[in-house]
């Protein structure tokens, strides 16, 4: 069975972009030490059974906004109480105005081998329209940086989708990210969240989402720059070099179990309990202060509901799913209620089917939801 992960919320952000919905807040040293000491507590009082770990993520927020000492204690701290196979790779996510060859130098010695770095765009209006702090120029020098402090895996985060976004400027980004060589990209579609302050400029009518049938050409024409560049998109969102995959997040396709520490975070235990925490630091904080766990809710899957999120988890994936297996796993006679949907999937070009193992084309992944909704499980 696979080894878990461990993934790690790091709350804190230098300001808080108008399209995010995360679990973030602006905090001083005070409450990021406070922070520092409920997450060593709840790893230590977290009773996890299901295994050592082979991955540590730490992601957020801006993980990359931490003092190295601050990483350090707590990598030691979390090696005290919880199980890590030798081979564990450590990834974090990284801000490009945090970028610096001390900066980079610091999280490589702490062992990091991968860093997913939140470019977003490398157009400077793109980039000011999102809200974000950096420029196009630093964006491409801090990848340059990272490229060159020895990272195994360098990845970014593009995206897409924002209303009077043109194709030739989204096929700029893709381009200029693959030329700066890095080995994977997560290519996120714009969504704009009720909580956000996008969500209230739609609410009054000042911002628009960009159209379906839009979004959807946007989403092809990266599957085709990328895969001109090497790239496999392995994953809905997600795209690698051969040997780059994210090995953390496969495992929350592919059913596997992790737990997930800070505000927010959210557990599996590999079967059929998910567990969440509360979102807001200080709620989590003052739980776990109080000697409680800092969960907000826990759950416990039946038969159904676990078929249905491997079928919605495993056809994410380039390499799809094996009815014939889940058929035998929940006897349920998959491929026999499905029949009609598989073969005119197939006949669309949406999807390919070989008698057992579904698997979406990118026409297919652009309208992945659409299609999960069909999908019959008796
Ligand atoms: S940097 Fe990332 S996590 Fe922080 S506010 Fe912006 S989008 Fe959200």
């Amino acid at each position: 069975m696979e080894s878990p992960g461990l993934y790690v919320h790091v709350p804190f952000c230098s300001s808080i972009c108008p399209y995010c919905d995360f679990s973030v807040t602006l905090a001083g040293e005070a409450r990021r030490a406070r922070w520092e000491s409920c997450l060593l507590r709840e790893a230590e009082t977290s009773l996890w059974d299901a295994g050592a770990f082979d991955t540590l993520y730490l992601g957020g927020g801006t993980p990359s906004s931490l003092r190295p000492d601050r990483v350090r204690r707590i990598l030691d701290g979390l090696g005290e109480s919880l199980d890590f196979e030798e081979s564990c790779r450590l990834s974090f996510e990284a801000n490009p105005e945090d970028i610096n060859p001390s900066m980079l130098k610091a999280w490589r010695e702490l062992g990091f081998s991968m860093i997913s770095l939140g470019v977003q765009s490398f157009d400077d209006e793109m980039l000011r329209r999102l809200g974000r702090k950096h420029s196009g120029d630093e964006a491409r020098e801090a990848l340059r940086q990272a490229r060159e402090s020895g990272f195994e895996t360098v990845s970014v985060d593009l995206i897409f989708g924002l209303e009077g976004q043109e194709e030739s400027a989204w096929r700029r980004d893709l381009e200029t990210a693959a030329g700066l060589g890095v080995d994977h990209l997560s290519c996120y579609q714009l969504t704009i969240e009720g909580g956000s302050l996008f969500g209230r400029r739609k609410r009054e009518g000042r911002l628009r989402e960009m159209q379906e049938e839009r979004q959807a050409e946007l989403y092809l024409l990266a599957h085709r720059v990328l895969a001109d560049h090497g790239f496999e998109g392995y994953e809905i969102s997600n795209f690698a070099r051969p040997g780059h995959r994210s090995h953390h997040n496969l495992k929350y396709w592919r059913g596997t179990a992790y737990l997930g520490l800070g505000p927010a975070a959210h557990s599996f235990d590999g079967k059929n309990r998910r567990w969440w925490n509360k979102r807001k630091l200080r709620l989590w904080a003052g739980l776990i202060e109080s000697g409680l766990s800092g969960r907000a809710g826990e759950e416990v899957l039946s038969p159904d509901q676990r078929l249905l999120e491997e079928l919605m988890l495993g056809l994410r994936l380039s390499e799809g799913l094996d009815l014939k297996d889940l058929e035998k796993k929940y006897s349920r006679p998959l491929v026999d209620l499905n029949l009609e949907l598989i073969d005119g999937l197939v006949e669309d070009r949406l999807a390919l089917f070989d008698g057992s193992r579904l698997r979406l084309s990118p026409e297919g992944m652009a309208i992945a939801d659409a299609i999960i909704r069909r999908l019959e499980v008796g």
